[in-house]
């Protein structure tokens, strides 16, 4: 009899939530820009930002069958121009419009969508999902994306199994976790991967499935005030101590360097980092793509061990790119050294 009782029981749930279901989800779209966006007025004509978030909705009917829309432009820009301010309004904008519906979509290109994404999931936390989408090509292009790319997020957005698993990018029928996103093709409509991790689910048809769930919330940040000057130096073999000493206090805020495997740079070039590192933060990652930055492996000067001891800060799992962000972020709020080495060690 208990079999019975309990096929009874999982029969009935779809009943007892029937009055749920009927209810018409609600979605608010945004638009930020990008590929997605843009359009040739004709061949050999230059493209451009021309399709608002009303076009891009109009020109997918189906997403009428899945919510009411209200679809509203935000920003129009290609990603690689957006400000550290702007991706700050993407995050308002995006929690205002959390608070009200059952879920929210971006889109936005793809040139720096992981950025955008790893910001997001840090300034805007919450359990409504927040999903991004994007596309590799312009939808007067064959083969354009966009479409497909935006159906595909709003069904995720609506998804009752989106709830908490934070930030999420939907792309090519994938959904992704913002904060292991990376862009890792130039060109090819399959370009994004979240390697070592992989997606945490896909969408087939009309049917979201996840797979997985992210195991860490990422630490909750706010946006300060103005644009923090953080560059990205990426070294290979012999950095030459030059390059560090042209860096001069007072035209950068802060520095993160990309650096062979675990975090380690040319013996030369430790003393020129150290003496930057007293004047303002030095963050440095692993130029891997993957794994994190140790702490207690190697002490030769230029290893990690020798680095720390210097004042420089690892950026553990994250990559230069989203430790760039999360620093301006950082520093946006006047943090001081001691307030950004605690918050690296979050990641
Ligand atoms: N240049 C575009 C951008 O805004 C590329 C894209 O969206 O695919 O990122």
């Amino acid at each position: 009899m208990f079999p019975l009782a309990l096929e009874f029981e999982e029969f009935a749930l779809p009943h007892a939530h029937a009055g749920a279901l009927a209810k018409r989800a609600r979605l608010i779209i945004l638009s930020a820009g990008g590929t997605i966006a843009m359009a040739a007025e004709a061949v050999g004509e230059a493209a451009g930002l021309k399709l608002g978030a009303a076009s891009l909705v109009a020109a997918v009917p189906q997403i009428a069958d899945i919510a009411e829309i209200d679809a509203r432009d935000l920003l129009a820009k290609p990603s690689a121009s957006l400000l550290l301010a702007d991706i700050a309004a993407i995050a308002r904008a995006a929690m205002e419009a959390a608070a009200t519906v059952d879920g929210v979509v971006i889109t936005h290109g793809t040139d720096t969508l992981e950025e955008t994404g790893f910001a997001l999931s840090l300034l805007a936390q919450v359990e409504t999902p927040i999903v991004l989408t994007a596309a590799m090509r312009r939808a007067d292009q064959p083969g354009a994306d966009g479409s497909a790319n935006l159906l595909a997020a709003c069904r995720v957005a609506v998804s009752p199994e989106s709830r908490g698993k934070g930030v999420l990018i939907v792309i090519d029928d994938e959904i992704h976790a913002a904060p292991l996103i990376r862009k890792a093709h130039s060109f090819r409509p399959h370009a994004f991967s979240s390697l070592p991790f992989g997606p945490l689910g896909y969408v087939a048809e009309d049917r979201v499935r996840f797979a997985l769930a992210p195991a860490r919330r990422p630490p909750p940040l706010a946006y300060g005030e103005g644009a923090p000057v953080v560059p990205i130096l990426e070294a290979g073999p012999g950095l030459e101590p030059q390059t560090i000493e042209m860096l001069a206090p007072g035209a950068i805020d802060g520095l993160v360097l990309s650096l062979p495997g675990a975090g380690h740079v040319a013996a030369e070039a430790a003393p020129a980092l150290e003496k930057l590192s007293a004047r303002m933060p030095v963050v440095f990652a692993s130029r891997t793509g993957a794994g994190e930055t140790l702490r207690a492996s190697y002490a030769y000067p230029g290893g990690e061990i020798d680095l720390i001891r210097r004042g420089l800060i690892p950026a553990n799992g994250l990559d230069a790119r989203k430790a760039r962000i999360a620093l301006q972020l950082a520093l946006s709020n006047r943090a001081g050294r001691d307030e950004i080495s605690a918050l690296f060690t979050r990641f």
